[in-house]
């Protein structure tokens, strides 16, 4: 049952038929990942926040820095040199103290990570390291887990979720080739602010369908943004048949 103060707090998107009530009390009760508390994860934990998840889990190992704050707008100038978990579990809290948030101020991998998967209803990829997006990736696929994927940088952004209970779903590996590390980084190329709030928010709004089950997730779709022309491609995906990630668990029989 949800509280005078919540219905209130969350009546704007409980007034949609597509939530309801119900749909509200499912984000309440959600447990969502978000990895990478940077460009993405900000406006990421930011909507997640404002919108009722009602535990989330911030995992993040870096320091907030000077130049982070052009677009990492969970943190502020007070935070420099703080985790970045911890300056956005501040932020977060003061915008809605009625949610719970833990942090993680590690590198999640190998089993800590496949425990933290396996307690999330999704999991939020804001990251911007192929390995951990690999990682992340095989974790999920092998929970059963929706990973709601972003990425941008300079004027491009994409956004994806790839969601393995679903047998039309690709998952990331089917897409990405491991080692590849010809994929550059916003540290090292650059990014314009508002894109990484334009893939951060669609990853938000795509977290909670997934969570509440409404509308049609980018499942089996990804969405390709130019900034420069600000044209959405919309592209359908298919599963690798010989993906070493999710490959075989397609050629499983069913139990
Ligand atoms: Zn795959």
């Amino acid at each position: 049952m949800m509280t005078d103060d919540q219905l209130l707090r969350y009546s704007r998107q409980i007034m949609l038929p597509a939530l309801d009530v119900a749909g509200q009390e499912k984000l309440l009760a959600a447990r969502v990942l978000v990895v990478g508390l940077g460009g993405l994860g900000s406006p990421v934990a930011i909507y997640l926040a404002a919108a009722g998840i009602g535990h989330l889990v911030l995992a993040d190992f870096d320091r907030v820095d000077l130049s982070n704050l052009q677009r990492q707008i969970v943190h502020s100038s007070a935070d420099i040199g703080r985790p970045k978990v911890a300056s956005a579990r501040d932020s977060l809290l003061a915008l809605n103290p009625s949610i719970a948030v833990t942090v993680l101020d590690r590198k999640l991998e190998g089993a800590d990570l496949a425990e933290q998967v396996a307690q999330a209803d999704a999991v939020v990829d804001c990251t911007d390291n192929f390995s951990v997006r690999f990682a992340l990736n095989a974790a999920c696929v092998a929970a059963a887990k929706p990973l709601i994927s972003g990425a941008a940088i300079r004027m491009e952004g994409q956004v994806s979720v790839f969601d393995t209970r679903d047998p039309a779903s690709p998952c990331y590996r089917c897409l990405y080739q491991e080692g590849d590390d010809s994929q550059l980084t916003c540290s090292e190329s650059g990014v314009i602010a508002p894109l990484v709030g334009m893939i951060g928010t669609t990853q938000a709004l795509e977290t909670l369908k997934v969570v509440a089950g409404f509308g049609r997730p980018l499942v089996g779709r990804v969405l390709l943004l130019d900034a420069y022309t600000l044209e959405w491609r919309s592209l359908k995906l298919r599963p690798d048949p010989a993906c070493p990630v999710c490959g075989e668990q397609r050629h499983a029989p069913a139990v």
